[in-house]
C-alpha cells in the first residue's frame, strides 16, 4: 500500500507540472504536455496537418496563444491570461481593440451562482473570441470603455497526439485512452493523463504482458476521430479498452459500460469494483461523455468503457477554476490507479481450463491442497475457490465466470487454478474467440 501511496503523491506532482500549461485541441500546450510525459514513458508523437479529412471531420487550424487581457482606462489589467489560462475562451481569434462595455459583455462568461469561480469555455469550430471571469469581476466592470487584446494565432499547423505501445505475447490489444485538451483543469482532465502515464510506466517495468497495451494521449473528440481514421485497418485488434478521466475526486467510482454492454471489459471492471469493496455505480452506455463516443460509434462498436469517479457534470467544480490541484487528492488518484491495475490483472489472468479429473471430486488432501489446521493463513488456498474451479473448468467457463459464480475475488480463484494446474488436475485450453458483436 505504501507503493500505491507514493504513486498517488507522484501523480499529483505530475499534475502540478502540467497544470500551468494552456492546452487546447491543438498547439504548443499539447506538445509541451506530451514532452513532460516523455520523462516517464517513451511516447511517440504524431503530427497531423490542418485540413486533413478524418471521416466526416477536418483537422482544424492550430491555435496558439501568448497573452490576453482586458485593460481599464488606467491601463490596468483587470482580466489577465497570465493569472489563469481559463480567462480566455479556448480557440479565440486574435483581437486588439477598444470596446464599449455593452459590446464587451457579449463576449464575457461568468457563473452567477458561483461568483468566485471562472468557467471554462471553448469555441473550436466557430470563429469568435471571448473571456471567462468570475462573476465578482464581471460585476466590478463599470467603465464605459475597455481595451481588449488576445495575442493568439489560428493558422495552418498540426493536431498533435501521443501514442505508446507496450508489446505483449499476443497482438490482441488493450486500449487505454485519455484526452489532453483541457487547460488548467485537474479532475477533468489532468487526473486521467497522470493515471494513464503511471499505469503505462508500471506496465513497462513489469514482465512482458499477455496483451499488447496501447496508450493514447489525444485531444478530445477530434483526436479519437483522427486516430480511428488513421488506424481503421487495425482497430479489430482492440479486445478491451478504457477511457480514463475524472479519477482524482473523492466521489465513488462510476463505470460506464461499453456500447456492447456485456463485453469482457464491462464484466471485469464491475467485478473488480464489486470485489474491491470500493463504493461504485454502474452506468449503461449513452452516446455522450468522452472519447468512448467515438470508439463505440456503430461503425466500430469497440469494447471500450469508461472507468472514472464522479462523471462529467455531476460535480459543481466541473469545467471551472475550482477543478484545481486541491480538488484532486493523491489518495484518490492512488485508489483509482489500484482499480485500473486490478482490471489489468484480471484481463491478463482470465483464462479457461479443463478439469482433467472430472468424474467426481479429486482427492485434494493427497495433493496437499486441502486445508489443515495451523496452515499458514497467507498461503492457505480457499477451499470454495478450489471446488468452484474444479466444478466449472469444463473448457467453456473462464476464471471470470467462475469468480462471478463463486462471488469470490478473481485473485483467489486464479490462485486456486494455478495450484490445481501445478498438480496436474487442470489444463489451460485455448478458447476460439467469438466474433465481435455486429451492429
Ligand atoms: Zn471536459
Amino acid at each position: 500500500m505504501d507503493m500505491t501511496r507514493t504513486a498517488g503523491r507522484k501523480m499529483h506532482e505530475l499534475m502540478s507540472d502540467l497544470y500551468p500549461l494552456c492546452r487546447s485541441i491543438t498547439g504548443e500546450g499539447v506538445r509541451q504536455t506530451l514532452a513532460i510525459l516523455q520523462r516517464y514513458i517513451p511516447l511517440e508523437i504524431h503530427e497531423v496537418p490542418s485540413g486533413t479529412k478524418v471521416f466526416d471531420w477536418t483537422i482544424p487550424k492550430e491555435w496558439n496563444i501568448r497573452d490576453a487581457y482586458v485593460k481599464d482606462a488606467h491601463g490596468k489589467r483587470i482580466i489577465d491570461f497570465h493569472q489563469s489560462n481559463l480567462h480566455v475562451v479556448s480557440y479565440s481569434i486574435p483581437v486588439n481593440m477598444k470596446v464599449l462595455l455593452e459590446e464587451l459583455r457579449k463576449h464575457l462568461f461568468s457563473l452567477p451562482d458561483r461568483p468566485d469561480w471562472i468557467p471554462y469555455r471553448t469555441s473550436y469550430y466557430n470563429e469568435t473570441w471571448g473571456f471567462c471571469l468570475s462573476h465578482r469581476q464581471l460585476e466590478a466592470l463599470t467603465e464605459r470603455e475597455y481595451e481588449v487584446c488576445i495575442d493568439a494565432t489560428l493558422d495552418e499547423g498540426h493536431l498533435t497526439y501521443g501514442e505508446y505501445v507496450i508489446p505483449g505475447e499476443s497482438s490482441d490489444e488493450v486500449l487505454i485512452s485519455c484526452h489532453v485538451c483541457h487547460p488548467s483543469l485537474c479532475n477533468d482532465n489532468l487526473s486521467g493523463i497522470a493515471l494513464a502515464t503511471f499505469l503505462a510506466a508500471q506496465l513497462t517495468r513489469s514482465p512482458k504482458p499477455r496483451y499488447t497495451y496501447r496508450f493514447l494521449f489525444i485531444p478530445g473528440t477530434i483526436g479519437s476521430i483522427t486516430w480511428l481514421a488513421r488506424n481503421e485497418m487495425n482497430v479489430q485488434r482492440i479486445k478491451h479498452g478504457l477511457v480514463v478521466t475524472c479519477v482524482g475526486d473523492g466521489g465513488r467510482f462510476t463505470y460506464k459500460k461499453s456500447r456492447q454492454s456485456n463485453a469482457e471489459i464491462d464484466r471485469v471492471a464491475l467485478h473488480v469494483l464489486k470485489q474491491s469493496g470500493y463504493p461504485y455505480v454502474s452506468e449503461d452506455f449513452f452516446p455522450y461523455g468522452y472519447d468512448e463516443r467515438q470508439y463505440c460509434s456503430p461503425g466500430f462498436n469497440l469494447p471500450v468503457g469508461c472507468l472514472m469517479r464522479s462523471p462529467h457534470g455531476s460535480f459543481p467544480e466541473y469545467h471551472t477554476s475550482a477543478d484545481n490541484l486541491d480538488f484532486v487528492r493523491p489518495e484518490n488518484l492512488a485508489t483509482s490507479l489500484d482499480a485500473y491495475r486490478q482490471v489489468i490483472e484480471v484481463l491478463e489472468g482470465n483464462c479457461t481450463y479443463l478439469n482433467l479429473n472430472p468424474k467426481c471430486e479429486p482427492q485434494l488432501g493427497r495433493r496437499g491442497l486441502y486445508s489443515t489446521v495451523g496452515a499458514d493463513p497467507n498461503h492457505k488456498l480457499d477451499q470454495m475457490a478450489l471446488l468452484w474451479v474444479l466444478n466449472l473448468s469444463d473448457g467453456v467457463h473462464s476464471l471470470l465466470d467462475i469468480s462471478e459464480a463463486a462471488n469470490q475475488p478473481f485473485r483467489e480463484v486464479k490462485r486456486a487454478a494455478d495450484a490445481l494446474e501445478r498438480c496436474g488436475l487442470l489444463r489451460k485450453v485455448e478458447v476460439v474467440p467469438t466474433a465481435p458483436a455486429s451492429g
